[in-house]
């Protein structure tokens, strides 16, 4: 697998946004893709992307950096410093808080609502049943620009179920983005009416645990 290969898969499927997921990837391989055109990547930890997508941002200043994994409140003002689209939104507490961080800052990050779609405790993320409340407080309180939703399907679950379900809550918010499939599932993922895919390990091949 490599960058190409996943560009011809997406656009057989349909199409959608590439979001290259770059952690505990080593940075020659970072650089690689953007030297082929990559520009929109996704992160799971704050103070991993902040040591090494500020610089990269000087000689590519098109980056679009997402973070796609749990973000505590204490982090709050470090990423909105260091991405520009937020797809984990998981809690009230952290909607205020990014809130008030990115008025402090006067950058308003699009953002994504995580959706436990598999109701998982162990997983971050909004229950199904309470999608539309969370959606209300995150645009009426904290006044954040919400523009869809993003899941995680349980392991060893079929995709579909999961897809299905995002897509149905999404369609009712009215909202234009859907963040779903990885590796595995991707181009299923767009079939369901995925927008984005958030692919990283059939990009860049296994990830190793140290930069
Ligand atoms: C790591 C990760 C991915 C990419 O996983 P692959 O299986 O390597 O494609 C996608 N989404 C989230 C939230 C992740 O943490």
């Amino acid at each position: 697998m490599s960058l190409k290969d996943v560009k011809e898969k997406i656009a057989a499927a349909g199409g959608a946004t590439l979001v290259a997921v770059s952690k505990m990837q080593p940075v020659e391989k970072i650089e690689a893709a953007l030297i082929e055109g990559q520009r929109v990547f996704g992160e799971n930890r704050v103070q991993d992307a902040a040591e090494v997508w500020p610089a990269l941002r000087k000689k590519y200043p098109d980056i679009e950096l997402h973070l796609i994994g749990h973000l505590q409140t204490n982090k709050a003002k470090l990423a909105v410093q260091t991405f520009d689209v937020i797809e984990s939104l998981d809690s009230e507490r952290l909607a205020l808080a990014l809130a008030e961080e990115m008025d402090a800052q006067g950058r308003r990050l699009p953002c994504l609502i995580q959706v436990n779609t598999g109701e998982e405790p162990q997983k971050g993320g909004i229950n199904p049943a309470d999608v539309e409340k969370f959606h209300a407080f995150c645009t009426s309180e904290a006044k954040l620009d919400i523009k869809g939703l993003m899941c995680i399907p349980p392991e060893g679950d079929i995709p579909e179920l999961h897809f299905a379900l995002l897509r149905k809550l999404r369609d009712e918010l009215h909202l234009p983005l859907l963040s779903m499939g990885m590796s595995a599932d991707y181009e299923t993922a767009i079939r369901w009416g995925a927008t984005h895919v958030r692919v990283g390990s059939a990009v860049f091949g296994e990830r190793i645990s140290l930069k």
